[in-house]
């Protein structure tokens, strides 16, 4: 990894577009209920531009394309960049029968893969960020924060009040619907128009 600076935490929120939601036959949450939240290890990320392995014990890798978000030292969310929180996703459902935690199935090895990051602009509306996913060229996930359930504000707000939330931690804000499997071989690029470029390889 690259990043020259260590990334601690990843504070994700699962279930937060109610299209994913439904895709994967999940309740839709209220906006008045808790968010989802769920932990990633920081060691999980892969940098922009990496070249990475899948797990051995799943063949069932999902892509979640997601806007994410780094927190300053004041721990305000100064930077952003796109990141796929990759899900084993037959392990998850299983998990999901048992009432386990999803660990195995989100924090795996190379399982959170981060586009560039750059300064939010001061201009950024956050409830009007659109963003594309693609595999080998092709579109498969298209998304916009004026969806999410749980806006970016009220998402900072709720983890920093519950969480040790240090310097470099990121925030990621869900994922809209189109997750799918990602395989060996494939190209993944996410953007945002004009401001994040990301793009990884699986070995
Ligand atoms: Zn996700």
């Amino acid at each position: 990894m690259s990043l020259s600076l260590k990334i601690s935490n990843i504070w994700a929120v699962g279930r937060n577009y109610a299209d994913h939601a439904k895709e994967l036959n999940n309740p839709v949450p209220e906006s008045k209920e808790d968010p989802l939240i769920f932990l990633k290890a920081g060691s999980s990320v892969v940098a922009n531009e990496g070249t990475f392995s899948l797990p051995e014990f799943s063949s069932d890798i999902h892509h979640e394309c997601e806007i994410a978000f780094r927190f300053d030292a004041r721990l305000k969310l100064s930077q952003m960049t796109l990141a796929l929180d990759l899900t084993a996703r037959e392990v998850q459902s299983k998990l999901k029968e048992k009432q386990h935690p999803w660990t195995l199935a989100k924090s795996f090895k190379n399982s959170c893969p981060l586009g560039p990051l750059v300064d939010v602009p001061k201009t950024l509306n956050l409830q009007q960020i659109a963003f594309t996913f693609k595999i080998n060229g092709e579109v498969r996930q298209s998304g916009h924060s004026g969806d999410m359930i749980h806006s970016v504000a009220k998402l900072r707000e709720y983890v920093l009040e519950r969480f040790p939330v240090v310097e470099g931690d990121l925030l990621l804000t869900g994922t809209p619907k189109g997750v799918g499997l990602i395989r060996s071989g494939d190209l993944l690029e996410a953007e945002i128009s004009g401001l994040v470029k990301a793009r990884w390889r699986v070995s």
